[in-house]
């Protein structure tokens, strides 16, 4: 008896910022859809670690690599790295983020330079490196996860919101460019979701933000893993320059 083929079976998929939270979940999921999958960190390698023997434990395959990915020589090993391992890139999932919170009139400029780069500069640098070898086989899903403060902006994050909102500009440009070569490109934009991220948030601005979001609660990892997941997929085709909100139902924009 043969298996049914997974959607993503024979697919390579780079997910920065992989080794925990948001970007952890998006490299299960991926790898529950039969991608093998770079699982990419900065200084958490333990997580990476643990992301990659999760996924093997399952009968995946995933290779983990530490790169900065502000720094294009890092992210061209990465890339390097995968081609080596197996000789091909499907997905590329710019995940990887920072917040450096602050209100707008104390905000230091190390603080804005610090999460333009991070959140928004990286992508630029990821897409650059993987986009001659998704060009040789005329396909590539890239998705980019931005927030909902790229949408609505958000109190004392006038870094991050610019940041992810010139990723959602990123997004619908580089869709624009790249659908002539087969690749698509979208992003998604979570609300408040259960990470380490949202540990420095004070609990005030949780609790107003709990009050206006209709279902009630904040989201989980799995659940931003599952949207991307969708946009990588066959029945993903014919999307491209979407932004999927994944808030639950907070902004509804
Ligand atoms: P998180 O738990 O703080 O994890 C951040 C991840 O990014 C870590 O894996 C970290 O790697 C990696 N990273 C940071 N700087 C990096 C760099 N220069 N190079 C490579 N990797 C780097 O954050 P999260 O909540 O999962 O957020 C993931 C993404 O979702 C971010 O883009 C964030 O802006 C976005 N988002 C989050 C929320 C939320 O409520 N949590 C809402 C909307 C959007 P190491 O740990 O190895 O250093």
């Amino acid at each position: 008896m043969t298996l049914p083929r997974l959607p993503l079976e024979d697919q390579v998929a780079i997910v920065t910022g992989a080794s925990r939270g948001i970007g952890r979940a998006i490299a299960l999921a991926l790898s529950e859809a039969g991608a093998r999958v770079v699982v990419n960190y900065q200084h958490n390698i333990n997580g990476a670690a643990e992301v990659a023997g999760l996924i093997s434990g399952r009968g995946g395959a995933a290779l983990t690599h530490g790169a900065d990915v502000c720094v294009p020589d890092e992210v061209q090993q990465m890339v390097d790295a995968a081609m080596n391992r197996w000789g091909r890139i499907d997905i590329l999932v710019n995940n990887a983020g920072v917040t450096r919170d602050a209100p707008f009139a104390r905000m230091q400029e190390q603080q804005w330079h610090d999460v333009i780069e991070i959140d928004l500069t990286s992508a630029f640098v990821c897409v650059q490196a993987v986009l001659p070898v998704l060009e040789q086989r005329r396909y590539g899903r890239i998705v980019n996860v931005s927030s909902l403060a790229g949408l609505a902006g958000n109190v004392g994050q006038v870094n991050y919101a610019a940041a992810k909102a010139g990723l959602i500009a990123l997004t619908k440009n580089l869709a624009r460019e790249l659908a002539p070569r087969g690749i698509t490109v979208n992003a998604v934009a979570p609300g408040y979701i259960e990470t380490d991220m949202i540990e420095q948030v004070p609990d005030r601005q949780l609790q107003w933000a709990l009050n206006a979001i209709p279902l009630g609660r904040f989201g989980s990892p799995e659940e931003v893993g599952s949207a991307v997941r969708f946009l990588t997929l066959p029945e993903a085709s014919y999307i491209t320059g979407h932004t999927l909100v994944v808030d639950g139902g907070w902004v509804m924009p």
